[in-house]
């Protein structure tokens, strides 16, 4: 699908690995929008080294999509408004958790703005039961193998288990 024949938007992490918080914002977003777009960012600048390639993540995110008839998946290491540009974006969709997320999102808009005026940001509030749910804090419980499985779907919740947990 095109911008030409319905409503895009795109909805960038790192996703290293996905969560059940990521996915409920895709699932609603993808009620939204006409079609959207995860874009799993190839080599993330603000974070450390990530735990699985992009090629690991982009298979998480479609896997656990797979059911979802207008969400498309593609890793990207460009500028993401570059990124919304070239899939024919109109819209980029963030997730807000609990305060935490607010400052670097505000600045983020802020910066995005600047760059592409014509392209809006989304921001979906986190359902109660995912506020406080993020990436690293689900790799440091599976460290510990401690249960993730309502976490997480289940092919990160072994994926995880088999490069982190200590048995
Ligand atoms: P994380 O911060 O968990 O490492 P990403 O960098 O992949 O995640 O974040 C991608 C987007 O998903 C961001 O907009 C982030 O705010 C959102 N997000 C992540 N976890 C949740 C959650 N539990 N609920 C709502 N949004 C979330």
């Amino acid at each position: 699908m095109t911008a030409t024949n319905g409503r895009v938007a795109v909805c960038p992490g790192s996703y290293d690995p996905i969560t059940n918080g990521h996915l409920d914002i895709i699932e609603r977003a993808s009620r939204v929008f006409d079609l959207l777009v995860i874009g799993v960012v190839n080599e993330p600048i603000r974070k450390q080294r990530t735990l699985f390639s992009a090629e690991e993540r982009l298979q998480f995110v479609l896997q656990a999509t797979e059911k979802l008839g207008n969400v498309e998946t593609e890793v990207f290491d460009t500028l993401l408004v570059d990124f919304a540009r070239k899939r024919g974006a109109t819209a980029l969709v963030k997730g807000l958790r609990a305060i935490s997320d607010f400052e670097y999102e505000f600045e983020m808009n802020q910066l995005n703005r600047k760059l592409a005026p014509d392209i809006e940001t989304v921001y979906l509030m986190a359902s109660p039961q995912y506020s406080f749910l993020r990436s690293s804090g689900v790799k440091e419980i599976a460290t510990f193998g401690a249960a993730i499985s309502d976490l997480v779907p289940p092919v990160v919740a072994e994926a995880l288990q088999d490069r982190l947990g200590r048995s």
